[in-house]
């Protein structure tokens, strides 16, 4: 079953009221989801993502977030994507919330690595 947010949600989610998409039973469904897909370990910690290079330390940590890839302020639209879900630690979330609006802020993505 298709999990789909009424089109009034969507607006308000989209103008900037993003506390109401987690209050949705949708997104509470979903994020379950995606708990389970990734099972309920923090995909950073676990150290292969998406989300560039991996952390150094190799750990199984539970996750507790499910994070927005895409940010839901830059692309509203995926808001209810799996592909754009990831299961995250609370640590791993904030690292990463950073690192999204610098990469965003940016527009490019760069190389992170400094070289001496
Ligand atoms: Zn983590």
């Amino acid at each position: 079953m298709p999990m789909k947010l009424s089109d009034n949600v969507k607006q308000r989610v989209s103008q900037g009221d993003t506390d109401l998409l987690y209050k949705t039973r949708e997104w509470q469904e979903l994020r379950e989801k995606i708990l389970l897909r990734d099972h309920y370990e923090c995909q950073r910690c676990d150290g292969h993502n998406g989300l560039g290079k991996p952390i150094k330390r190799i750990k199984l940590t539970k996750a507790n977030t499910v994070h927005h890839i895409q940010e839901v302020r830059d692309r509203p639209d995926l808001m209810m994507e799996e592909s754009n879900l990831i299961s995250l630690c609370h640590e791993c979330h904030d690292i990463v919330h950073d690192r999204t609006v610098e990469r965003f802020n940016k527009q490019k993505p760069r190389l992170t690595e400094e070289r001496w």
